[in-house]
């Protein structure tokens, strides 16, 4: 299971390397990690659990978090209460993206930003997007609101990028009149 002592914390350098893509068939290690992420998202959003482990709660990982390289990431989302959809992403794309943007009221989580940062994280409200599963199948879909936002955040991942890069540090509330919070 993946706790929290191994997840890299902002300051560590290999958060800023870009990913590699992955090549298929899919080594093991990375569906380990893939299995792993999903279980520790599912439990960091179940209050019990999350104390009983000493999680903090997060819906997305991506496999540099953990120290590996390549461009995968998990998103658990809590479509009900109690209730979770897995959603696993191997060399992703945005392909197209709405004009409309959104942000995070209450501002953007990170599980390796373990502070509180203030500030609007602007993310487009939907977007469309390519990615192979872990039997090298492309897939596209279309995703939108949280789950938009929770895919941009991981994407970012992939490219070096943490959700502090996008608040602007002279004016963290900048533009928010633009975007609609959600
Ligand atoms: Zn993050």
């Amino acid at each position: 299971m993946i706790r929290t002592k191994d997840i890299l914390d902002e300051k560590d350098k290999r958060l800023r390397q870009k990913s590699n893509n992955v090549t298929f068939p899919l080594d093991d290690k990375y569906k380990k990690f893939i299995d792993d992420a999903i279980q520790m998202l599912t439990l960091s959003q179940i209050e019990e659990e999350a104390e009983k482990y000493n999680l903090r709660p997060g819906m997305g990982l991506s496999a540099i978090q953990v120290g590996i390289n390549k461009r995968i990431f998990v998103i658990v989302y809590e479509y009900e209460e109690g209730k979770f959809e897995n959603y696993i992403f191997i060399n992703p794309e945005i392909v197209s993206q709405s004009q409309e943007m959104i942000y995070v009221d209450g501002g953007e989580g990170c599980l390796s930003i373990n502070r509180e940062v203030e500030g609007i994280v602007p993310r487009c409200a939907r977007i469309n997007v390519e990615y192979y599963d872990i039997d090298g199948n492309r897939h596209e879909m279309r995703l939108r609101e949280e789950l938009s936002i929770a895919f941009q955040h991981e994407y970012d991942h992939l490219n070096g990028i943490l959700f502090i890069d996008r608040i602007d540090k002279n004016n963290p509330y900048k533009n928010q009149n633009n975007m609609r919070a959600i």
